[in-house]
């Protein structure tokens, strides 16, 4: 089967990424994106996230659990003091269980989700009461000011589409807030193909900078920038320091984007 960049660009413009670990990743000449050459079908994607759940509940889910909502307590509070502003109309895509929506519910933002999970749809609607959508379909052109994608587009198994779709419900003026691992981060260019995020069978894609303004931008966002957050995975003042480092010299793990509509 022959391996075609979303972008676009054939199979002579595209060249491994990794030589060692995750040796199936390809570089597009053109667009620089990073992605896997053959990309799981529906049931082979059921199954790889099937077994990594499973292996977090294994390893210990107190730690995750707490990490998790430590990250989705320091999201809400950036999403809201810099990039939601009051009666904007707010969605989660990729919403998860819906750990940054009960976050922002707290601070008093009632938005939507979307998840193509019906399990973790389920979960969010028996232990958070917030109903979650399957897709955008209902949803009408030109909807919300802002949509949030954390740590979701390096999934898609359709990024032309998904980025279409979004910026169809995208008001004009409206903001999508990005995030993504870095392939540009300190740990990444360390490990290399057995960086964690590179492991991740789910993990499609790996974006740089320039990889995630290209798409964003032949999609049709305008005025993509960095924006200056990482999340905090956990709390005190020495990891608060040495996130903060690695983030203003560009190495930080997490790449974070704002583009307009
Ligand atoms: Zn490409």
């Amino acid at each position: 089967m022959k391996i075609v960049c979303s972008c676009g660009a054939p199979e002579n413009l595209l060249k491994p990424y990794f030589t060692k670990g995750e040796t199936d990743f390809r570089l597009c000449k053109i667009c620089g994106c990073v992605f896997r050459e053959r990309f799981p079908n529906p049931s082979e994607l059921d199954e790889i996230y099937r077994q990594a759940y499973a292996e977090e509940n294994i390893s210990g889910s107190n730690t995750n659990q707490e990490s998790g909502d430590y990250a989705a307590q320091s999201y809400a509070q950036h999403l809201m003091g810099k990039v939601i502003k009051s009666g904007d109309r707010y969605l989660d895509f990729g919403a998860g269980t819906g750990a940054l929506l009960a976050e922002l519910k707290k601070l008093g933002l009632g938005g939507d989700g979307v998840e193509y999970s019906a399990s973790a749809r389920d979960y969010c609607l028996t232990n958070r009461a917030i109903a979650l959508k399957a897709d955008l379909s209902d949803v009408p052109a030109d909807f919300y000011q802002v949509i949030s994608m954390i740590e979701v587009i390096e999934h898609l198994t359709d990024l032309n589409g998904t980025l279409k779709e979004i910026f169809r419900v995208l008001a004009p003026g409206g903001r999508l807030f990005i995030t993504t691992p870095s392939r540009t981060g300190f740990r990444s260019r360390i490990e290399k193909g057995y960086w964690r995020e590179a492991q991740k069978k789910f993990h499609l894609f790996l974006f740089d900078m320039n990889s995630l303004a290209f798409h964003l931008k032949r999609t049709g966002f305008v005025d993509v920038r960095r924006n200056v957050f990482s999340p905090l995975q956990k709390s005190g003042w020495k990891h608060t320091v040495y996130s903060r480092s690695i983030q203003s010299i560009g190495l930080s793990g997490t790449l974070c984007v704002v583009a307009q509509k």
